[in-house]
């Protein structure tokens, strides 16, 4: 017998349609989709087994996060690492970084993942790009981590094959020969990559960065990626830095050096997309290749800012990550949007930007980047995946627009989250995970990878 829950009259709720759903939404908890969306005063079309009283939440679709680091929770503001730009901020933290294991990527993992969580975040990318030797299997080890906190994923296997030796920017101790990590990335599409509706995990690669990895591995995992349909995650024109290394070394600018190994299409999506001209926005957006905002750790690394409507406008789909967490350092992507808001009206103007756009950005935006179609509207058919909020703290009192209030005064934790159909945080809580556990043993894994320098 079909389950049915009525989520009944919310208090707001944003769907990214017009639809009128006033009177909440059904959820079928058996296919873990929505059923039915209600209108305003009436009631669902067949009974429910159960309701839930909505009247004091504000629902969005759950939250989409499509770029992370999420070993990086372990170097957190990092005193070596402070006040630097990317490349010397990057050339301090990759020798720490080189001394990562099992136990603390999966803890990392385990720890980011229920942080992004507790903010509504229901569905994550991360970037992983760090293989020394003793970590070889760190995505088999993601996917573990990833599993037992019931959200979805998209496991990058990233990549870095340009040493120091070669012109390249980290140390050789943390690069890879190109055969081994083709190989490992064939198994990782084969053992893991699940491209049905509704799927919890996807996997898709990512080679870092113009400055860490060979035109060859970049051409090499674009042919790859298209034999098995699977998406294509670099970071790109983050700085200036790497605009001036990609002339040097390759001769060419950042867009120039994507279309020529390949990359310049709808299959891929980039992290930060800052320092683009008009004609390379244009020639993005016209492929379809998607940008991921990141707005603290631009500002935090003093990169730039990403011209979001310039993108939008051209055709290039926007979401939204939290980067980091040792740019950022934070991974709460319900502040990230109201990051984004303010960030992108310093750039085009108040009345250009409001908190509907930064909400279409962490949802709908977010779930093209990852070529998911059945994320990010709230409508009959899709997967029921909701972040919920209540504005009972005193930083709401007084609002009088609930959905605005969310942005503008500074939501950080969702009061409940349901994914495809589960609940997984109820009252502001995991459900299968313990915080105190989860923030002792992290702390743990932190001290002991800082402390192998
Ligand atoms: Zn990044």
């Amino acid at each position: 017998m079909t389950r049915s829950l009525w989520i009944k009259q919310p208090l707001a709720m944003h769907t990214n349609t017009c639809a009128d759903s006033e009177g909440g939404l059904v959820i079928d908890t058996d296919q873990g989709v929505i059923r039915e969306v209600v209108a305003r005063g009436a009631l669902p079309s067949t009974p429910c087994d159960a309701v839930f009283d909505a009247r004091q939440h504000v629902v969005l679709p759950g939250l989409i996060n499509t770029h992370h680091h999420f070993y990086q929770t372990l170097t957190r503001a990092l005193p070596a690492a402070l006040n630097k730009p990317l490349f010397p901020w990057l050339q301090t933290l990759y020798p720490i970084w080189a001394s990562l294991d099992e136990n603390m990527l999966f803890s990392a993992t385990e720890l980011a993942l229920s942080e992004l969580l507790l903010s509504g975040c229901t569905t994550a990318a991360d970037h992983h790009y760090v293989f020394p030797d003793q970590l070889t299997q760190a995505i088999d080890i993601q996917m573990d981590a990833a599993e037992s906190t019931g959200m979805r994923v998209t496991l990058t296997r990233g990549s870095m094959s340009l040493g120091a030796a070669d012109g390249g920017l980290p140390p050789q101790s943390v690069v890879q020969q190109e055969s081994q990590i083709l190989d490992d990335s064939l198994r990782l599409i084969k053992r893991f990559h699940d491209p049905a509706v509704g799927s919890k995990r996807q996997v898709a690669l990512a080679p870092c960065s113009p400055f860490s990895v060979t035109s060859e591995l970049m051409s090499e995992s674009a042919k790859l990626a298209a034999e098995y349909t699977i998406r294509l995650h670099t970071h790109l024109a983050e700085t200036l830095d790497e605009e001036a290394f990609c002339l040097k070394r390759f001769g060419m600018r950042t867009v120039d050096y994507l279309e020529h190994v390949g990359w310049l299409s709808e299959q891929t999506w980039l992290a930060h997309g800052i320092h683009f001209n008009q004609d390379e926005i244009q020639r993005l957006g016209a492929a379809g290749t998607g940008i991921c905002h990141c707005p603290s750790s631009n500002m935090m690394l003093a990169s730039g800012i990403c011209p979001v409507l310039d993108l939008e406008q051209a055709g290039a789909p926007v979401g939204l990550g939290v980067d980091g967490s040792a740019s950022n350092d934070c991974s709460n992507l319900i502040t990230e949007a109201r990051q984004a808001m303010y960030l992108q009206r310093l750039k085009y103007g108040a009345e250009a930007v409001s908190h509907l756009d930064a909400l279409r950005w962490v949802t709908q935006g977010s779930a093209s980047l990852l070529g998911r179609q059945d994320l990010g509207v709230l409508t009959e058919g899709m997967q029921a995946d909701l972040a919920l909020f209540r504005l009972d703290e005193l930083r709401f009192s007084g609002s009088h627009d609930p959905l605005a209030a969310l942005l503008l005064c500074g939501a950080h934790r969702a009061d409940r989250v349901m994914v495809a159909g589960k609940w997984l945080v109820e009252e502001g809580r995991l459900i299968h995970k313990d915080e105190a556990r989860l923030r002792r043993e992290h702390q743990q894994q932190a001290e002991c990878l800082v402390n192998k320098l």
